[in-house]
């Protein structure tokens, strides 16, 4: 039988059954309802439309993930050819198969340092919780079974698994779903424009490394087992940090013997304007978590990377790794993720974004919005940005929480055809990597709309 399409439903009847029947994540589905979700029907590059026939451009490419932009055929392709080959098997028991043998072979090309062996998960959530896991049997079976405490940061994200949302240092999902998986740590983010007061970028980037160190001091060196973080926080607010916090980071990791881990679920696949965030910003992770951009959110497919360190501990070690998904390695999301790299690759998409669309986007993000009366700052990396609304810009003055500027702001522009997600009232970008300059110009005069809007609307 086929698949019924939307367009034989209206938007009401979409709207009455998603009420009825479906949980959403993420949101207030009690305050959804009484509005009625917007229902996305079809999207072409780095367009979607909805089924009133409005036409938006995605400024976070679904959700950082849509990296090579909608519709593209020859994902359809290689995912249709895979299924009708070989839908699915599983990589536990003594077999494999060529698409996530492959897969692993190219991630391991792209991934900085001597990240050469992958395992697969479904989600960036899974992928993080697999590491949690690794982190701490590699310790356990290096002999240090107590180097188990893991550090990251507040404000940080790592998914919404039980593991993911520990990981993660947002108070919102500690509030919620708890007990939270023990032995977990967080240290101060490196909000430079938000946390520093009179302290300038150099010295607030030393004081959040140093953080590290006197926690990893608090709790004994000798029981901890990794440090973990974005490369750029992304579901932050898009956070860059100052210029020497990585480095200072990677000394104190290095000093104590400590894992670092990049959680490049965002910054991954070329989102920074290198393969993976750590190129960008300086790092050299023993293991980097990764998703969205490795299939460009087509299939869900996940993977962690790790270096031959790690895991030529792993495999001495002469014991099965008791861990894996049922879609670890899934054929098809890894057929898919495949073709993605060679699109990717073939289209020269990282350099792109490197030394063209991403200083573009950033330098017209500015031009456009930094003098912006609800502007109190713009931060962003390759094609990330996120920008601080505030009551007043010399002062930083935020607005009042009940305000909801970010909200204010967000439906906006999503009444204008622009997807901008408010982060608080942070309000991040993120296009697919495909963006012309063109619509890169659109993109920011409809945010200059929608702030105009957003302050008339504050007033
Ligand atoms: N880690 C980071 C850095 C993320 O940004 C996300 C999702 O946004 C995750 C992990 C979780 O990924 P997923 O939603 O695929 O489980």
């Amino acid at each position: 039988m086929p698949i019924q399409q939307e367009s034989m439903f209206t938007t009401r009847d979409i709207q009455a059954t998603d009420a009825a029947h479906h949980l959403h994540p993420f949101t207030n589905t009690g305050a959804l309802n009484a509005k009625g979700a917007r229902v996305i029907s079809k999207g072409e590059g780095v367009w979607l439309w909805d089924t009133e026939g409005n036409k938006i451009l995605d400024g976070m490419a679904g959700l950082w993930c849509v990296n090579m932009g909608y519709g593209r055929q020859e994902l359809v392709d290689a995912a249709a050819q895979q299924m009708q080959q070989l839908p699915y098997y599983n990589t536990f028991f003594q077999t494999t198969h060529a698409p996530a043998t492959a897969l692993a072979q190219e991630i391991a090309s792209v991934t900085p340092g001597d990240l050469n062996r992958i395992f697969f998960a479904g989600s960036g959530s899974e992928a993080v919780d697999t590491m949690i896991r690794l982190v701490r049997h590699y310790w356990s079976v290096v002999g240090k079974p107590y180097r188990n405490i893991i550090i990251s940061r507040e404000n940080g994200y790592h998914g919404s698994t039980i593991g993911g949302a520990s990981l993660g240092g947002m108070k919102g999902m500690h509030a919620q779903g708890g007990p939270m998986v023990p032995n977990i740590e967080h240290i101060r983010q490196p909000y430079w424009y938000g946390e520093a007061g009179d302290m300038n970028e150099e010295a607030f980037g030393k004081a959040c490394a140093q953080a590290l160190e006197d926690r990893i001091l608090q709790v004994g060196p000798d029981n901890v087992a990794a440090f973990v973080g974005e490369p750029v926080q992304g579901a932050g607010g898009v956070i860059v940090p100052p210029a020497n916090y990585w480095r200072e980071i990677q000394a104190i990791c290095r000093k104590y013997g400590i894992l670092l881990v990049a959680d490049e679920v965002i910054c991954g696949f070329g989102r920074t304007g290198s393969w993976f965030g750590s190129q960008t910003l300086g790092i050299e992770p023993d293991l980097i978590t990764m998703a969205k951009g490795l299939s460009s959110g087509y299939l869900p497919i996940a993977a962690v990377a790790m270096s031959d360190r790690v895991a030529d501990a792993l495999i001495a070690h002469d014991e099965d790794f008791n861990h894996g998904f049922t879609y670890s390695g899934h054929p098809t999301a890894a057929a898919v993720a495949l073709e993605n790299i060679r699109l990717m690759k073939a289209e020269n998409i990282v350099d792109y974004v490197g030394t063209d669309i991403g200083p573009y986007f950033q330098q017209q993000l500015r031009a456009t919005l930094a003098e912006h009366p609800l502007v109190g700052h713009i931060e962003g990396v390759g094609l990330m940005a996120g920008m601080a609304l505030v009551q007043d810009k010399a002062s930083r003055t935020p607005f009042p929480e009940d305000a909801n500027a970010g909200l204010v702001c967000r439906d906006h522009c999503f009444e204008n055809g622009l997807i901008m997600r408010a982060v608080g009232d942070r309000m991040v970008l993120a296009p697919p990597l495909v963006i012309s300059r063109s619509e890169v110009d659109e993109l920011c005069e409809k945010a200059r709309h929608c702030f105009d809007l957003t302050l008339a609307s504050l007033k």
